[in-house]
């Protein structure tokens, strides 16, 4: 029995849920508030230079692949995809380099060759990584997280080692000591809770499974940048039927009897009738605003109190010339990271000797940037204080500082960098706010103490039928490959809840 459903927000966690309950054969519509669909997975195109503004690095593809095929496309033709080698290049204080690559075994080698004897543990390393994916992230993404038991269940299937390693898991900076000498590559292990918006010291060594996600099972370029995989999906979307709108911000969500029944679109005059509403969006946001009616469901003082995880900053920079030992994906740290998240969770300020990571699409692929030049895009984490504008204000002095500080770390790999720049921009984390994302905290709910993870909302909404939230604030959380399964969820949720949710 087909369903009217809504989706409110063309995000990746949206597009997906779209694309597999249409699969479905329900009839979905998507609206979009802004005028573009992607959100975080945005783009901007400056005098010939082209920038992803969020995402830009995809793992997990095949993830994006099932929601591309839903859709009726396949993500391989439509965007296509080109591996970076090497993945990642490492750049420490004092000159030490490091490429991160594929193969474990090359890495180790590298690693070897500049901190001597370290390479075997990152093998050691790359393997308890593998562990974790098989043993702790594997049971909680195969399915919707319902509660404990069923993923208790889950873990067990695959033996008392997985419950074991479970209940042994620290901190992620113990891990990093615990496996490497070289403070520089304990940085690299740490780094990993930034991926989740949060600080090493007190983010769970689960997430050391981005390590084996990202260097084993590998990373990719989207042609076009991440922000095409959003534009082609909803294009697929568009052609098998599924309306996807754009401004049209949703300003309510009509519930009755504790059912969703409708909602109410900018600029159309008749509410939108429907059996199902999919949240693309943080839930404090739409609790506080066109979710108010649920805002008990969605327990809005809890959200409210959530500590929120890191925001961004990015310099966009168009360079005329050469970008010296860049690679597409640079990562640079500071002598001292520790100071960094004091910084971001502690002072709630930018990072004063931040790290930068750079992103240069421009020598991957063609047409990122005219001839002879190169398009970067330079990332330091910020507070998520997105709700304060008066903190990023273009004139103001945090801003001119922080450029500074962002410019002069650039030089310090190639210099004279900052001299040749020939288009610059900026996303704050006023620019992630206006997507609805709390204070502009990518991630949502810090992924602080062990029970992180399962702290995050639930998809299904308990006490509204018919209320799902596919979004990176909510289970299984942040990242385009887990919000795209998100929305895959979603949509196993809807189908298990199909009779209850035809309206009578
Ligand atoms: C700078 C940065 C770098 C990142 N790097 C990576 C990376 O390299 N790899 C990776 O995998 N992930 C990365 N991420 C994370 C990833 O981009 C996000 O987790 C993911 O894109 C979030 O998708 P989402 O489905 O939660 O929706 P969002 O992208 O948050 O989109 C939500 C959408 O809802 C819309 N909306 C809000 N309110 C309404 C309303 N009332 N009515 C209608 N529409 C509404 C918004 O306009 C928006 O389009 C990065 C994020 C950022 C910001």
């Amino acid at each position: 029995m087909a369903l009217d459903i809504v989706v409110i927000g063309a995000g990746m966690g949206g597009l997906s849920a779209a694309a597999h309950l249409s699969a479905q054969g329900h009839r979905v519509r998507v609206f979009e508030g802004t005028s573009r669909v992607g959100g975080k997975a945005g783009r901007r195109e400056l005098e010939g230079f082209r920038f992803d503004t969020g995402p830009t690095l995809l793992t997990m593809a095949d993830v994006v692949r099932r929601a591309f095929s839903a859709a009726g496309g396949d993500l391989d033709r439509d965007v296509g995809l080109v591996p970076i080698h090497p993945e990642t290049r490492y750049f420490f204080a004092g000159g030490k380099r490091v490429d991160l690559v594929q193969d474990a075994d090359e890495t180790a080698r590298n690693i070897d060759r500049v901190f001597a004897g370290e390479g075997a543990a990152y093998k050691r390393f790359i393997e308890h990584a593998a562990t974790i994916w098989r043993y702790a992230s594997e049971p909680y993404l195969e399915a919707p997280f319902t509660g404990y038991s069923a993923f208790t269940l889950r873990v067990l299937k695959r033996g008392l080692g997985a419950a074991k390693l479970g209940k042994n898991l620290g901190t992620l900076d113990a891990l990093a000591r615990e496996f490497f000498r070289a403070p520089e590559l304990r940085m690299f292990v740490e780094r990993f809770a930034t991926y989740v918006g949060g600080d090493p010291s007190l983010t769970s060594a689960a997430y050391a499974n981005i390590a084996h996600v990202e260097c084993t099972m590998g990373a990719m370029h989207p042609r076009g940048g991440m922000a095409a995989i959003a534009l082609r999906l909803a294009d697929r979307l568009r052609e098998r039927g599924v309306s996807v709108t754009t401004d049209a911000p949703v300003r309510e969500v009509v519930i009755e009897s504790g059912r969703v029944r409708a909602v109410r679109v900018e600029g159309h005059a008749e509410l939108v009738p429907c059996d199902a509403v999919i949240v693309n969006v943080d839930p404090q946001t739409a609790a506080e605003t066109f979710l108010s009616r649920a805002s008990d469901a969605l327990d809005l003082p809890a959200l409210a109190r959530r500590e929120r995880s890191v925001s961004c900053y990015a310099l966009l920079l168009g360079v005329e010339g050469s970008v010296g030992e860049l690679a597409h994906h640079t990562l640079y740290f500071p002598q001292d990271y520790r100071r960094e998240f004091v910084d971001l969770f502690r002072e709630k300020v930018a990072p004063t000797q931040p790290a930068i990571y750079v992103n240069v699409p421009s020598l991957t692929e063609k047409g990122v940037a005219p001839e002879g030049c190169h398009s970067l895009y330079v990332l330091v984490n910020a507070p998520a204080t997105g709700d304060q504008p008066e903190r990023w204000s273009p004139d103001g002095t945090h801003i001119q500082a922080l450029d500074r500080t962002i410019l002069g770390r650039l030089d310090e790999l190639v210099p004279g960098l900052s001299s040749r720049v020939r288009v610059r921009s900026r996303v704050t984390p006023l620019d992630i706010a206006a997507l609805g994302s709390v204070g502009g905290a990518i991630y949502g709910e810090a992924p602080h103490g062990p029970t992180a993870p399962f702290r995050r909302p639930k998809q299904r909404v308990d006490g509204v039928r018919g209320l799902y939230l596919a979004t990176g604030s909510a289970h299984p959380g942040g990242g385009v490959a887990m919000v795209t399964l998100g929305g895959e969820h979603v949509s196993t949720l809807v189908s298990q809840d199909q009779s209850a949710l035809a309206r009578r």
